[in-house]
């Protein structure tokens, strides 16, 4: 994108980082925020263009995480400011469900119109992307009738106590934090670099667990997310959504394409389930629907969504004025700046660049990865042992060296790399080569 940025697209560091007013805003909320709370990487932000990040300090820092893929358009970006600002002004709030306004509207139309599958789609407009997955259990819940609930090994839906049930670890996200709902199961997912399997032959495993542990008759939903994210980038083997979609078809089962980390052009199409050519009954969107500000939805076949009673669905801040408006501001913006082609460039750019890490450095087990959503795989050389003090030492670096990355993975191995997708090759390159840095020295380079 040819676009003018108030920062310069480059990494530049005036101090070492942290640097000396991160350090002391960290001891004040050290004395005032919950340590549960917890951040990856202790540096204070003040504002950001494009893909870089500027600390409180004045250090150019490349990010290559969109705060967990939500910047995705790009960091503060003007079209989006100004929507949300023109939005602040006129009218922020008066609660959907008491008196309805036009921006709601527009972006469930929008929904309907990007989202997988040419049947009647309706939205519901909630905050978060947990509030998202809780809502679709909800409606899938009404419409079939039935009570459990499936989500994958290795998922991540949210950390609300019904959405920490359908996540997989334990740690941190679920430790000493229990008693979780019921009627929640975890089943064996395709992991291709793991278990060898083919779509196919994942996919049989998978409902295999199902029949002899659950029983599809009972299920009401099964919820998968088309690449996982805070699961380790794991992009299942090519055929195994589709067979797992036909069977939920079959029986029944609500299939829900959890898209609130892949969804939105990040993948490089509208919705990351394009690419395994299915059509879910329902998707979850939230995190880069509107630039950051909070917003997120529910949107499928209208016979699922309208079988909720009026009322059953909703909640005060949810299809917010504001977020809407910058949501209709960030779908101009993709199609305008042709964005998905923008994910599809950064792809090709992570390929060229680190395709071949695997073959360079032993503690590099697998790099894959789809748009701008990538995983690169630690283990022990030789080994396909998980390998988190390599991951560790990879953030450790990076951060100390002005790049932003994210960990991933059950077992925190995986460094998860999600750009904007509007960020430069010159910057995929520079922060590649921070990370190289780190990959050679394990690998005994
Ligand atoms: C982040 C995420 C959620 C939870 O979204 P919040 O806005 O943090 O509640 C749910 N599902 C997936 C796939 C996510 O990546």
């Amino acid at each position: 994108m040819s676009a003018e940025y108030s920062v310069p697209q480059k990494r530049k560091l005036v101090t070492a980082l942290p640097g000396p007013k991160s350090v002391e805003l960290q001891e004040r909320r050290l004395r005032s925020v919950s340590r549960g709370a917890g951040t990856l990487v202790n540096i204070y932000m003040d504002h950001g263009a494009g893909a870089i990040l500027v600390d409180v300090d004045g250090n150019q820092i490349i990010d290559l995480g969109c705060g967990i893929g939500v910047t995705t358009i790009g960091h503060a970006n003007q079209e989006v400011a100004a929507a949300a600002a023109a939005q602040a002004a006129k009218l922020t709030h008066t609660l959907f469900t008491v008196t309805p306004y036009e921006n709601y509207v527009a972006v469930a139309e929008k929904l309907a119109e990007i989202t997988p599958g040419d049947f009647e789609k309706r939205s519901v407009l909630v905050n978060t992307g947990a509030e998202a997955v809780e809502n679709a259990v909800k409606i899938a819940r009404k419409f079939t009738g039935r009570r459990a609930i499936v989500a994958l090994d290795h998922a991540f839906h949210g950390r609300t106590n019904l959405t920490m049930a359908m996540t997989y670890r334990p740690w941190p996200e679920r430790a000493g934090m229990g008693p979780f709902p019921g009627e929640i199961y975890s089943v064996p997912t395709s992991y291709p670099y793991r278990d060898g399997l083919t779509g196919e032959e994942a996919a049989e495993k998978t409902i295999d667990y199902i029949n002899t542990h659950i029983g599809a008759s009972e299920i009401a939903a099964f919820f998968i997310e088309p690449i996982q994210g805070d699961g380790g980038i794991v992009i299942p083997a090519p055929g195994y959504f589709k067979r797992l979609s036909e069977f939920c078809t079959e029986n029944g089962i609500v299939f829900v394409s959890d898209e609130i980390q892949a969804g939105i052009a990040r993948t490089g199409a509208w919705y990351a389930i394009e690419h395994h050519g299915v059509v879910p009954d329902l998707v979850t969107t939230a995190k880069g629907i509107a630039g950051g500000f909070p917003l997120a939805a529910v949107t499928g076949r209208a016979d699922i969504m309208d079988s909720v009673q009026p009322g059953g669905i909703g909640g005060t801040f949810g299809g917010n004025p504001v977020s809407t408006a910058a949501a209709l501001a960030v779908f101009d913006l993709i199609e305008q700046g042709d964005l998905l082609g923008e994910a599809q460039r950064v792809e090709k750019a992570l390929w060229a660049r680190i395709g071949d890490w695997p073959e360079r450095f032993s503690v590099v087990g697998d790099v894959r990865g789809k748009g701008a959503m990538f995983g690169v795989e630690l283990v022990h050389p030789g080994t396909t042992t998980p390998y988190p003090e390599a991951l560790t030492a990879i953030i450790k670096h990076a951060t100390t060296n002005g790049v932003i990355v994210l960990d991933a993975g059950s077992w925190d191995s995986v460094l998860r790399i999600m750009p904007s997708v509007v960020i430069s090759e010159e910057l995929i390159d520079d922060a590649a080569t921070v990370i190289e840095q780190t990959l050679a020295a394990l690998s005994g380079l």
